[in-house]
């Protein structure tokens, strides 16, 4: 055991480095509640702010008040862990080798789940999946053993819910190298989804930088019952606020509706807090979380969180906290809401969703149902999706599309196998498959309808995001984002047009059958069991500097790093290689699904650049123009540029880069020359992506200048050395000088957003090179 200012008792040190440094974080939040000159403070401010690696110089601006820091000054800030999946870790860690640590500034961990294909079942996938990745696992964890990482192999769950169980606490502030990362916010922490560079700035101790989020709060009123879920009051948010209505904001859950919720549900909550753009979503302290903490086994954790809570209200917003903006959402009076196709805040009642079905020309029938994913695997959805199978079962009633269920760590999967759970599922045709993300990421080696259909067809999922071709790789799959309970009731009908809390089914003996509202236990009635000692790593690995990390030249998965050049010192001047029409997320911009395997060879995975992206001047996806008019795909155009030593721009329009913390959408451009992403707008963790990888990302000051682009102009920047002189100004307006093919010239302006962080990125051209530098001085 190990003693610490946290805890006044003995505890075991997994504990300790498990657990927030509460004392520091409230002598931190004393000096902000003077800066502030004691103003009431929102939760997430107080998580945030206590995190400050110096309150007074990130807060300098204060003046006495939130609102000049809300929106307006640059943070820098010391997380207290990182998560890294398989797919990112890959480069995060490329990255951090670079920086020649021995050792990683704060614990961190390893999580392989992203590569693994959801096919026949858990047993057989994950067979083939790790003799398919062997090379990339072997890497992963002989970082982890190297670096004292903490290494958690192929099958024994998702990222996110493993963090769930094991690290997320009250408090905590942490980043993750994936953009569900929030879902540790159900349990009260900051957790927040970054690229590999980002995490890179947490693992070597370099302060890492946001802009102070502006905080949105959601009031919840009532209480959920019958069908409604936890998952309903995301998909309704979803579709009051779209894709970009969180863009800059801290999402925090407040009123009396909490209380009622359990912490796996607000974890569902938070996690789909990504789909709207959010930076993070949070929840103040409950019973709820105590309890989930005790059952999965952390006790002295939530004695710690009760005591700071006590102490100084640490978890909770201050009273008379402001925010900036109020949503509320009665739980009394929320229906079921079904979410897509092809973006997740088009949201549907469940009573509306046949007619709507039938008035856009969506498919009349349901081909699939998968529940489960880091969104919707806890023991209360699994029990409550049983609930429904055993009515079902009673009356010989049997599924009518294919089913899987994806639990989510070897913990929940143990769980509901030794409580019966797996067996109900099993014996009702449902395949199991490993604790991974599978079909959730495009590795659904689905077979009932081939990638290339160009049919449409509809699945209903409980997952997140439903993207094009976001899970079985074909672009006419619309996946329709839902509960577990709407699911799992669907695959009885597969119609459209059936509404469970009001539709009956016609059973083979010609009787109607109607379901009764899912019943669910929170949390399980005998405990959570681990299952397979195989899937745990060492609770707290030293780090083993004797440990080498081989990377074969001849690999094609994984490749070292070489440095991007620095920054010329000259102005920009950049031809336009492509001008994207409309959505353009970082799956059109760097896409999974086969690609993955390609995440630790940026050369093999560039082949994969923009190429779902839509030519706004032909209407074409992946073809751009060279400029004597000849015809490439995106990426052959963009190596072809960069062997001619011409840098290029692209040109899109709003919430570039919405989805995914996926920083090879930010890579990729940049290692096939491009220097400049001008848009109408981006999502916040791609154009931090961009920044890092020394890319300058601009957006339009009058959004009319896109329509006056064409691809082949020349934009050269006219004022970018003062703006570098000028350390970024925390942002500002640069001028575009445009040259057109005739020869035509005008000014446009454009806005950035560099802080002075940001500009030394640039100049040294990447993060890591800068951050390399200050380590080597
Ligand atoms: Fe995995 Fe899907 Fe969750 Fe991402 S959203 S971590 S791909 S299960």
């Amino acid at each position: 055991s190990a003693s610490s200012p946290v805890f006044n008792f003995p505890v075991p040190e997994e504990y300790v480095s498990r657990t927030p440094p509460y004392s520091k974080l409230v002598s931190n939040l004393n000096k902000v509640n003077q800066i502030f000159n004691h103003q009431p403070l929102t939760l997430a401010e107080k998580i945030l702010y206590s995190h400050l690696v110096d309150p007074e110089e990130s807060l300098a601006a204060a003046n006495g008040s939130t609102a000049n820091i809300r929106g307006e000054q640059y943070l820098k800030l010391n997380p207290d862990r990182v998560a890294m999946q398989d797919a990112s870790a890959q480069m995060a860690l490329l990255q951090f080798m670079t920086c020649g640590m021995a050792s990683t500034a704060v614990p961190a961990s390893i999580h392989c789940d992203h590569l693994i294909v959801g096919k026949d079942g858990a047993e057989e996938d994950l067979v083939k999946s790790i003799a398919t990745n062997k090379e990339v696992f072997d890497f992963l964890q002989s970082c982890g053993e190297k670096y004292g990482i903490q290494f958690w192999g192929p099958g024994s769950g998702i990222i996110h819910q493993i963090v769930l169980e094991n690290f997320s606490v009250p408090g905590l502030m942490m980043l993750g190298t994936d953009s569900h990362t929030p879902n540790a916010g159900g349990l009260g922490a900051i957790a927040i989804g970054v690229g590999g560079a980002d995490a890179v700035d947490a693992l070597t101790g370099t302060p890492w930088e946001l802009k102070a989020p502006k905080i949105l709060g959601v009031k919840l009123t009532g209480q959920l019952s019958g069908w409604s879920s936890p998952k309903d009051v995301i998909t309704k948010l979803a579709g009051i606020l779209t894709v970009r209505g969180g863009t800059g904001y801290i999402v925090e859950y407040f009123g009396e509706g909490v209380q009622t919720l359990s912490c796996t549900g607000m974890a569902t909550i938070c996690n789909m807090g990504a789909e709207i753009g959010a930076t993070t979503s949070t929840f103040p302290y409950q019973d709820a979380h105590r309890r989930y903490l005790v059952e999965t086994n952390r006790a002295p954790i939530a004695e710690a969180a009760d005591a700071v809570n006590k102490q100084v209200g640490f978890l909770q917003a201050d009273k008379g906290a402001e925010y900036d903006k109020v949503v509320e959402i009665n739980l009394s009076d929320l229906e079921p809401h079904v979410n897509g196709p092809f973006t997740p805040d088009l949201s549907t009642p469940i009573s509306q969703f046949g007619a709507v079905a039938q008035k856009e020309g969506w498919p009349s029938t349901v081909s699939a149902g998968l529940i489960g994913s880091c969104t919707n695997s806890s023991y209360q959805d699994m029990s409550r999706a049983v609930s429904i199978i055993k009515q079902a079962e009673a009356v010989g009633l049997k599924p009518k599309i294919p089913f899987f269920v994806t639990p989510g760590s070897e913990q929940i999967r143990a769980t509901i196998e030794r409580d019966g759970l797996i067996d109900t599922f099993e014996k009702n045709g449902a395949i199991v498959l490993a604790n991974a993300c599978g079909p959730c990421i495009g590795q659904w080696d689905r077979t009932d309808v081939p990638k290339t259909s160009t049919e449409t067809n509809a699945i209903f999922t409980s997952f997140n995001r439903n993207f094009r071709a976001r899970n079985d790789g074909n672009r006419n799959t619309m996946n329709f984002l839902t509960s577990p309970d709407m699911v799992t009731a669907m695959i009885y009908s597969g119609d459209v047009n059936y509404n469970p809390i009001t539709d009956s089914i016609k059973l083979e003996n010609g009787e109607e059958f109607k379901f009764q509202p899912p019943q669910g236990e929170e949390l399980p009635s005998h405990g959570f069991i681990k299952g397979r000692e195989q899937f745990y790593p060492e609770a707290s690995p030293k780090p083993k500097p004797e440990v080498s990390v081989n990377v074969s030249p001849e690999s094609d998965r994984l490749q070292l790093l070489e440095p991007f050049l620095p920054w010329s010192g000259e102005e920009l001047s950049t031809n336009v290689l492509l001008k994207v029409e409309g959505k353009c997320t970082t799956d059109h911009i760097s896409a999974a699904g086969a690609w993955l395997k390609y995440k630790g060879h940026l050369e093999n995975i560039s082949y994969n650049t923009l190429i779902g992206a839509v030519n706004k001047e032909t209407g074409e996806v992946n073809k751009a123009y060279d400029l004597n008019g000849d015809s490439y795909s995106i990426p052959e155009l963009m190596i072809k540029w960069k062997e001619e030593a011409r840098p290029w721009v692209v040109v899109a329009e709003h919430n570039y880069g919405e989805g995914s913390a996926r920083e090879h959408a930010a890579l990729s451009p940049k290692f096939l020359g491009g220097s400049i992403i001008l848009v109408k707008s981006f999502a916040r963790i791609h154009e931090t992506n961009l920044k890092k990888q020394g890319m300058l990302p601009l957006t339009f000051a009058d959004e009319a200048d896109y329509d006056k682009i064409s691809s082949g102009d020349l934009l050269t920047t006219v004022d970018l050395k003062d703006m570098i002189a000028k350390n970024g100004n925390n942002g500002g307006v640069l001028t575009v000088k445009v040259t057109k093919k005739d020869g035509s010239t005008f000014d446009i302006l454009c806005k950035h957003t560099m802080s002075k962080d940001q500009v030394d990125f640039f100049k040294a051209g990447s993060a890591i090179n800068h951050i390399g530098n200050l380590k080597r001085a």
